[in-house]
């Protein structure tokens, strides 16, 4: 089998349809001009990775080379996402560190210089995540996104604004003339807040320059992505009641050495079934939660949404995590979705729970350094395990018993770390099933096997809660990469598993019926 075709075999197509009975006739007609404006995204989000893509993807989707075209059309591009972005088509190179939001040629070094050489408002704008970075007479020159792609976003605004106009729910049509002003103005901020207010909405379109993942130079510069999602609100309700106790399940997250958790608004949870998405939303692995915006004001003064996307977790668990629980427990490991959409959720929540800054001031995130994100996303694992076994039953968070909450957290962890034991999200997962073998809860068959013990599950999760905390608040880099050095390097055990899971499928290739 060549590359190509075992890249894209790692995803399984999955339709995702849904009900249009569900929609007023005034949002069906809308549906038309947000599908434009997210193909517009994905345009953008392709030159952004490289100024030729866009002409390349054109012309592979007009050529007659099918697996190339399945391959670009999931990856968007020639490059493979779990290869680290390099080609697997020799005509093309590898995605750059730097794709198109710097000079692909730039060097540290020239970066330092001209961040050293630069006045106060010139250094503001090169290091602003809404700049493209272009070279100039030898100069670096920073250039902000909505001039840089102006006409893109022109098409993009003209799309938005039609669908503002045939909307009748006055907050979704506030929030679309807003946002089709923001991105061409590139004041991202008041839209940003009018998004996080908006709450009887029935369908919640996402759109704008949010992640920086794809910078892998500076990591400052934000792709342009967009998600389109119809609101289930019933499932929503359900999880009102755990929102409004967030103080009292916050008060289970400790705060050694006087830190401070984050001080935020509300923190609205959102149940969706995902109908589009574009940009990078689209490319490769589908997100099945996420929290925005990330911008610190908005979070600060406004807060933020965690959006579950019902329709995409439940199809990647149906496809991958329960059959990988299956497979690595020879059948006796049943993983199931309830408690597994709690899992996920309280995840999202245990992010905003726990040390944020430390007693003087610093950010978590920097005091700990390069290792913050494993450290933090162990924590924001590790605070919901804990929070399922310990408070289910209170707050709203449901009652699944010890047992079965979790048979559905080891199907995770496997599924985590076949992305990679050494990539954040991975290394944090090796961590939890280490101590969590040390607790005896994970044992390790003489077949290979494995067995889950849920007899001193809350101790451990609890143990491993604090000591996740604790470094938060008061460990050096040093330490926190001592204690990663001990418990984030996978065994045998972690890896003669995962070699019997190569053809279950990585995730899930959605077919969109809109
Ligand atoms: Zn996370």
């Amino acid at each position: 089998m060549s590359k190509v075709s075992e890249a894209i075999g790692k995803f399984k197509p999955v339709s995702i349809g849904f009900d249009h009975s569900v929609l007023s006739d005034d949002i069906k007609k809308a549906l038309p001009y947000l599908k434009n404006a997210m193909d517009g995204i994905t345009r953008i989000f392709l030159r952004q990775q490289s100024e030729a893509l866009p002409q390349v993807y054109d012309e592979v989707m007009a050529g007659n080379d099918e697996e190339k075209k399945s391959f670009f059309k999931l990856f968007l591009g020639p490059w493979g996402q779990l290869e680290n972005y390099k080609s697997l088509f020799d005509e093309f190179n590898d995605r750059p560190a730097t794709c198109a939001f710097y000079p692909v040629d730039i060097t540290k070094e020239e970066w330092e210089e001209a961040l050293a050489n630069a006045s106060e408002e010139e250094k503001e704008q090169l290091l602003d995540t809404y700049t493209v970075i272009e070279r100039e007479n030898g100069k670096l020159k920073a250039t902000p996104y909505h001039e840089y792609f102006k006409e893109e976003l022109a098409d993009i605004f003209d799309n938005l604004e039609a669908a503002a106009d045939v909307v009748e729910n006055e907050e979704l049509k506030k929030y679309l003339y807003e946002r089709a002003e923001g991105l061409v103005t590139g004041n991202y901020r008041d839209s940003d807040a009018t998004w996080v207010r908006t709450k009887n909405v029935p369908i919640d379109p996402v759109i704008g320059p949010f992640e920086v993942y794809a910078d892998d130079f500076m990591g400052i510069k934000a792709t342009y992505e967009a998600f389109l999602m119809v609101v289930d609100h019933e499932k929503g309700n359900q999880l009102k009641e755990i929102e409004d106790n967030l103080p009292n399940i916050s008060k289970h997250f400790p705060l050694p050495a006087n830190s401070k958790a984050a001080v935020g608004g509300m923190a609205p949870m959102i149940v969706v079934n995902q109908i589009y998405a574009a940009g990078e939303a689209r490319q490769g692995i589908m997100a099945s939660a996420f929290n925005l915006p990330n911008d610190a004001w908005v979070r600060g003064e406004v807060g933020w949404k965690q959006i579950m996307i019902y329709n995409i977790m439940k199809a990647k668990f149906d496809t991958c995590t329960t059959v990988i629980a299956e497979r690595v427990s020879n059948g006796t490991i049943h993983a199931d979705f309830d408690p597994y959409f709690y899992f996920v959720l309280m995840h999202e929540v245990s992010h905003g729970l726990g040390p944020a800054y430390r007693a003087d001031g610093t950010p978590v995130a920097k005091a700990i350094g390069k290792n913050y994100t494993a450290i933090e996303e162990a924590k924001a694992d590790t605070g919901s395990l804990f929070t399922l076994v310990k408070l289910g039953g209170q707050y709203g968070i449901p009652s699944y018993g010890k047992n079965r909450v979790l048979d559905s957290f080891f199907a995770g962890l496997f599924r985590s770390m076949r992305f990679g034991v050494h990539e954040a999200h991975g290394a944090a997962n090796v961590v939890e099933y280490n101590w969590l073998k040390e607790k005896g809860v994970i044992q390790v068959l003489p077949d290979g096997g494995f067995k889950t013990d849920a007899t001193n599950l809350e101790e451990a999760a609890e143990s491993l809660l604090y000591e996740l905390c604790r470094i938060e608040a008061e460990a050096t880099p040093d330490e926190a990469a001592a204690f990663l050095k001990k418990y984030a390097e996978p065994g045998r055990d972690i890896l003669d598993a995962l070699d019997r899971l190569t053809d279950i499928p990585i995730d899930i290739c959605v077919e969109y019926e809109l």
